[in-house]
């Protein structure tokens, strides 16, 4: 892949109504994520009833905190605006055990480890109006 390639723009999120919430959120600099109104349990990615119980969805910030749950390191740069050696990891929350989010790390790949605890940030999706979730080494 050519350095131009590997400069382009990382494809944008496109909200549905849904996740509609989490992104607008998400671009005012909070990590908000769906949680039922009626039993209280977190579910991400957001449906439109609660898994659970099927009650009404409503968007709450959480902590950001969590640990790595799993990860890998793009050997080779698979979407544009990401090049190789990322941490893409999967991130469960300190909120509720199984709730975890899909997001990048931001940190050496050799420091990362099952269990290691992280912190969210929200990053800006290239030079879009969206922001996503990326997490830090806590
Ligand atoms: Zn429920």
């Amino acid at each position: 892949m050519t350095g131009a390639e590997a400069d382009l723009e990382p494809p944008v999120p496109v909200p549905d109504v849904v996740s509609e919430p989490f992104w607008t959120a998400a671009a005012s600099g909070v990590l908000a994520l769906a949680r039922c109104s009626d039993c209280r349990q977190w579910d991400h990615p957001p449906q439109e009833r609660c898994r659970r119980c099927g009650g009404r969805i409503a968007f709450e910030k959480v902590s950001g905190r969590g640990t790595v749950f799993s990860f890998i390191v793009n050997r080779r740069q698979f979407v544009p605006g990401h090049p190789a050696g990322e941490v893409i990891a999967l991130v469960e929350l300190e909120e509720q055990q199984g709730l975890r989010l899909a997001a990048l790390v931001d940190a050496d790949p050799a420091e990362v480890t099952i269990g290691r605890a992280v912190v969210a940030a929200l990053a800006p999706v290239g030079h879009s109006e969206f922001k996503a979730p990326v997490f830090r080494l806590a």
